[in-house]
C-alpha cells in the first residue's frame, strides 16, 4: 500500500543518495518539461507522444500559492469535449516514494509517477482535454516550510501540507477529475498487482467509483496487450489499506475539522498500477516504454470516465 500518501503515514522510507538524486531527476524534469531548459535541443521526452507541434508552455494555476513548476495548467493540444483533469504526480523532491531495482537501477516511485502523469497528459491535450498537474518537475508542488525536511527525509507534518496543496491545486483548477499516480510496495517481494483506491462514501462516491473501476479496466488492459500478468486486485476503499490505519487518503477523502479543511471538490482515484517490490511487475514499468504505456491507460481510463459521466 502507498503508506505515503495515506492520511496517517507510518513510515518513512530510507534516504539513499538522495542529492545525487534529485540532480538527476531535475536535469531529467528539465528535458521532459521544457520548462528551465527551454533552450536545450530535445524536443521530445519520455511521454512519447510523437509531438510534431510544439505544445503550449505550462502555466501557473496560482503563481503566489505554489512555487514555480507546481500546479499548472496545460492547454489542450487537439479537439475534443472540454473536460478538466488534475493529475497528480506522488511524491517529488526530497520525498521519493518507494523504489525497486531493475537491471542494477534504482527506479524510484517519484521518478515513475511524473513520468506517468506526463504521459497521460499528453494523450488527454491530444483529445482536447485541459490538464492540471500538481507537480511538473521533481520538486513537490507546493511550498516547503522551514524544517519540513529533517535528516533528509519529509517530516509528517510537512506530507501532510504537501498533500493538501496538491488538493487545494484541483480545486482551483475546477478540476473534473482528480487521478492521483502512485506505484505499490512491499516487504514480499511476492506481492504484486494492480489496484485502485477510491472514497466510497463521500456525495460524489457513485462517481469515485465509475472513475477507480474505468482507471483499474484501462491499466489492466494496458499490462495485459504489453504481455505482462500482474495480478488484478481490483479497486478498493481508500481506507482499507493497512497502513492507512483505517484514515481516508487525504486526496480522495472527506473534510475533517483541523485536518482536511479543504477536501477535494471532483471525483478522485489513486492508481497503483504496479509494486516497485515484485521483480515481474517492475519490469513492466522499467522497460523502455512501460511509464508511457502506463499513461496511455490512465488517459483512456479517464476519458472513459468523463465520456460516461457526459452521457448520465
Ligand atoms: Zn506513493
Amino acid at each position: 500500500m502507498g503508506q505515503h500518501a495515506v492520511a496517517r503515514p507510518s513510515r518513512r522510507g530510507p534516504r539513499r543518495s538522495l542529492e545525487a538524486a534529485i540532480v538527476l531527476l531535475l536535469a531529467t524534469a528539465s528535458l521532459v518539461l521544457g520548462v528551465a531548459s527551454q533552450e536545450t535541443s530535445t524536443p521530445s521526452g519520455p511521454a512519447g507522444g510523437a509531438t510534431a507541434a510544439p505544445a503550449p508552455a505550462p502555466v501557473a494555476v496560482d503563481p503566489a500559492a505554489f512555487p514555480p513548476g507546481g500546479c499548472v495548467w496545460l492547454a489542450p493540444t487537439g479537439a475534443g469535449p472540454a473536460a478538466t483533469v488534475a493529475l497528480d504526480a506522488g511524491h517529488g523532491g526530497p520525498d521519493p516514494g518507494s523504489e525497486g531495482t531493475a537491471d542494477g537501477a534504482v527506479r524510484r516511485e517519484k521518478d515513475l509517477t511524473l513520468a506517468v502523469a506526463r504521459a497521460a497528459a499528453e494523450r488527454l491535450r491530444a483529445r482536447g482535454t485541459t490538464v492540471v498537474l500538481t507537480r511538473s518537475t521533481d520538486d513537490l508542488g507546493t511550498p516547503l516550510a522551514r524544517g519540513a525536511v529533517q535528516d533528509g527525509a519529509l517530516t509528517t507534518d510537512a506530507s501532510q501540507l504537501d498533500l493538501l496543496g496538491r488538493v487545494r491545486c484541483a480545486n482551483l483548477a475546477r478540476a473534473d477529475a482528480l487521478v492521483s499516480v502512485h506505484f505499490n510496495s512491499f516487504a514480499d517481494p511476492e506481492v504484486g498487482g494492480t489496484e485502485t483506491l477510491y472514497e466510497p462514501e463521500r456525495t460524489f462516491a457513485r462517481e469515485n467509483r465509475a472513475l477507480a473501476q474505468s482507471l483499474q479496466t484501462a491499466i489492466r488492459a494496458r499490462l495485459t496487450a504489453g504481455g505482462h500478468t500482474p495480478l488484478d486486485r481490483g479497486i478498493a476503499d481508500d481506507s482499507s489499506g493497512a497502513e492507512s490505519g483505517g484514515g481516508h487518503l487525504v486526496l480522495l477523502g472527506p473534510r475533517i475539522p483541523g485536518y482536511i479543511d479543504e477536501p477535494s471538490a471532483m471525483p478522485g482515484a489513486l492508481v497503483e498500477p504496479l509494486f516497485l517490490t515484485h521483480p515481474d511487475d517492475l519490469a513492466a514499468v522499467a522497460e523502455p516504454g512501460g511509464t508511457d504505456a502506463l499513461g496511455e491507460a490512465v488517459a483512456t481510463g479517464v476519458t472513459e470516465f468523463l465520456d460516461g459521466a457526459q452521457r448520465r
